[in-house]
């Protein structure tokens, strides 16, 4: 048995769950539970504020945990960083009244600035040099320069909407963070191995949502073309078709190449192309 801590709702509540629930592992998701237990996979999923996952998992309460990065490196307890996650992707920047002249982190000398990630900020302008005062506020941070308790503020930011909406613009991104799997670093033997299946299933799953299955008709002729253009696992899949003279491949590629491939591919005669997701990738 191996206990992970997840925040309970907010941002990366619903990714995480969706994640044990990809690669699984079923929890009973009713909120109201503090603790739950999967019945087919050997884990226990411990809900928690995600302020307090860094340290319940360096203490060892729970073996794992998934957080942002940004909670690790603002809490700053020990724990292992095992796997990113690719979701709750975000960075913390400064920003200032969007009025303001800016012409370097210099700036912020004799600045006061709002935070909730004081020793982020704290380390920053130590790095830069800088002498600015740090204010910590845990909520609405955005609103601290118009309701004159800064000059700036250091905050999260995702697409920069909210900034925009409070009259301020971003002038320095300082910390990129998203959800990571994080270990106390201490697992016994029989939890490093539920962590190690977990890991295993993870993989395969962020792995394929990358990619894209790819089927299309083609001409026999082009094959040869067709498999410079699309290297599979091993290699592409060829079947043939009743068709004379035809043929069906199937690959897999990566979504970013996608529309590239496909524009070659019809260069050489490909027909009935389609695209479908991945569910799993075991290699
Ligand atoms: P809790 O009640 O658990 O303390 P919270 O209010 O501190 O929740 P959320 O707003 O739910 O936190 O954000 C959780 C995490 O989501 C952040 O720490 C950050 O890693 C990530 N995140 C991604 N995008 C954003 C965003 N636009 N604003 C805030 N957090 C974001
Ligand atoms: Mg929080």
């Amino acid at each position: 048995m191996i206990r992970i801590a997840i925040q309970s709702k907010g941002r990366l509540n619903e990714e995480s769950t969706a994640l044990l629930g990809e690669i699984g592992i079923n929890v009973d998701d009713s909120k109201r539970k503090f603790l739950s237990r999967s019945d087919n996979f050997p884990l226990e999923v411990l809900y928690l504020r995600d302020d307090d996952i860094p340290q319940v998992v360096a203490n060892g309460t729970a073996a794992l945990g998934i957080v942002g990065l940004n909670e690790v490196e603002e809490k700053g307890f020990k724990v292992d960083i095992v796997k990113k996650l690719g979701f709750g992707g975000c960075r913390i920047s400064l920003a200032i009244p969007k009025s303001e002249e800016y012409d370097g982190p210099a700036y912020f000398n004799g600045k006061r600035i709002a935070t909730s990630y004081p020793a982020i900020l704290r380390r920053y302008l130590d790095k830069e040099g800088i002498k600015a005062e740090i204010e910590v506020i845990t909520g609405s941070v955005e609103i601290a320069p118009s309701a004159g308790i800064a000059d700036a503020i250091f905050d999260i930011v995702s697409s920069g909407g909210t900034l925009v909406s409070n009259g301020l613009k971003e002038v320095e991104k300082v910390f990129f963070s998203e959800a990571v799997l994080i270990s106390s670093g201490k697992l016994s033997a029989g939890e490093q191995a539920i962590l190690d299946e977990m890991l295993f299933r993870i993989e395969s799953a962020l792995g394929s949502r990358k990619k894209k299955y790819l089927l299309m008709n083609l001409p026999q002729a082009s094959v040869e073309q067709a498999v410079k253009i699309l290297p599979a696992m091993r290699s592409p899949t060829i079947m043939p078709l009743a068709a004379e003279g035809w043929c069906s491949m199937h690959s897999v590629v990566d979504e970013k190449d996608l529309w590239e491939k496909i524009r070659q591919l019809k260069e050489i005669g490909a027909e009935g192309i389609l695209v479908l997701n991945l569910d799993k990738i075991i290699p």
